[in-house]
């Protein structure tokens, strides 16, 4: 399964006025930083079991954290079993998305 396909599972949970308020939860909880880099731009709220495996906790605090769009691009990568990029890879692409 591709990326694509593996990111369409949690688009439709991810959009609307339910997601922004358990989305804002989330934050708060994990103190508006990245939970795994301590990051505190570029937020994104990840589902800790994907949505295509357990759609049930689509919506569940406890399976929602807060990860930088670095650790999240990494982590849904891996998830889709694709490889991680490489290191050099991966430096320029967060540079790329911190001067936009
Ligand atoms: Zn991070």
């Amino acid at each position: 399964m591709g990326l694509k396909t593996f990111k369409r599972y949690s688009r439709h949970i991810t959009r609307g006025p339910r997601w922004k308020a358990i989305r804002v939860q989330a934050l708060q909880r994990d103190g508006w930083k990245c939970v795994q880099c301590g990051e505190k731009v570029g937020l994104e709220i990840d589902h800790i079991k994907p949505v295509r495996d357990r759609p049930d906790l689509a919506w569940s605090l406890d399976n929602l954290q807060s990860l930088c769009g670095r650790c999240h691009a990494r982590k849904t990568r891996t998830e889709a079993g694709l490889k991680p990029l490489p290191p050099t890879r991966q430096a320029w692409r967060s540079l790329l998305q911190k001067g936009l």
